[in-house]
């Protein structure tokens, strides 16, 4: 199995930037996930350099995951079995194959995808594996996404580097921002917060397709489960915010309000956003510091990645 040097030590600090443009009257940072040095960086890099070290231990031979032709995650591990030298089966629904920048680079990576009905993933999933297993080979299985304790652990020592940032620029982030999709993302800023024991700071995940109610359980789930013991002492209900009332209607559906947006940061800023994921999130965090009301606080926005995502929005234009 081939290193990854990168992930063989812990990963330095994403840069936080103020933003210069006018989004409402609070002052804006923003913390620069999307450039983690990997794939193309995004959030599935910090997950991937948790599952990198446990599959080294496990010593397995092939990695399998979930996810559909957008798949940010999908595209990570993929890139990352190819740098170990693994061989990497995606299971995939049949239902959109249209080719993305993803998609393509999935294969580029030599991983072997496998559609199905997206109504069969499990059984699918279980009967690949059984199969590898038969065939003498060790299977390690990351969840879609990368949901789980792993990835969550990634997102508590993202946690710990806003607060380092906070401490040596003698600052404080009132409100955290940023696109909720599977809510690990979420789960671990907000285990990462409660372990701290840092009181103000909302972490407000901003929904990019679940309803609230089943998103919002999905991330106190896997909240739970990190913290093992200590839930009952640590939680309350106010620390996890999750607002589905900017998913416009489901994954990957967007407006004129949200492509407006992504120009906007990306003339005034520099900085790329996809449709499906941070556009979408940092236009629906300014809907809600209006709707709300919220005036001179500090903002922090996390720049979940996506960058391929933002070239298929590029193409399209
Ligand atoms: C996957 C993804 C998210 C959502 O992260 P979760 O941990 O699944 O909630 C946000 N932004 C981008 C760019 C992603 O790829």
């Amino acid at each position: 199995m081939k290193q990854i040097v990168l992930f063989e030590k812990e990963m330095d600090s994403t840069p936080i930037e103020a933003l210069s443009g006018n989004y409402g009257p609070n002052r804006y940072f923003m913390k620069r996930d999307d450039m983690l040095p990997f794939s193309f960086g995004g959030n599935k890099v910090r997950k991937a350099a948790e599952f990198y070290k446990d599959i080294k231990k496990q010593d397995a031979d092939v990695v399998m995951t979930y996810g559909s032709n957008s798949s940010n995650h999908c595209r990570v591990i993929a890139n990352m079995a190819a740098a170990m030298g693994l061989f990497c089966h995606i299971i995939s629904p049949e239902e959109n194959r249209e080719i993305l920048f993803n998609t393509g680079m999935v294969e580029q990576f030599g991983a072997r995808v496998e559609t199905c009905p997206v109504t069969e993933v499990a059984e699918t999933i279980e009967r690949r594996k059984a199969a590898y297993q038969a065939d003498g080979k060790k299977v390690y299985f990351i969840a879609g996404g990368g949901h789980g304790n792993l990835g969550t652990e990634g997102y508590v020592k993202a946690y710990q580097e806003i607060s380092d940032y906070e401490r040596e620029n003698q600052i404080r982030f009132d409100y955290i921002f940023h696109a909720s999709g599977t809510g690990t993302t979420q789960a671990g800023l907000v285990c990462g917060r409660l372990l701290a024991g840092d009181g103000d700071t909302k972490i407000v995940g901003i929904s990019i397709a679940r309803e609230k109610e089943r998103g919002r359980q999905v991330v106190k789930d896997s909240i739970a489960e990190y913290l093992g013991g200590d839930f009952e002492k640590l939680y309350r209900e106010e620390d996890l915010i999750f607002t589905d009332a900017y998913r416009l209607g489901g994954y990957g559906r967007f407006h004129d309000g949200v492509t407006e947006t992504i120009k906007a940061v990306m003339h005034r800023e520099g900085i790329p956003m996809d449709t499906t994921y941070v556009g979408k999130a940092f236009w629906g965090m300014c809907r809600y510091m209006e709707e709300q009301n919220i005036t001179d606080k500090n903002i922090l926005f996390i720049h979940t990645g996506g960058t391929p995502l933002f070239f298929d929005f590029l193409k399209a234009e």
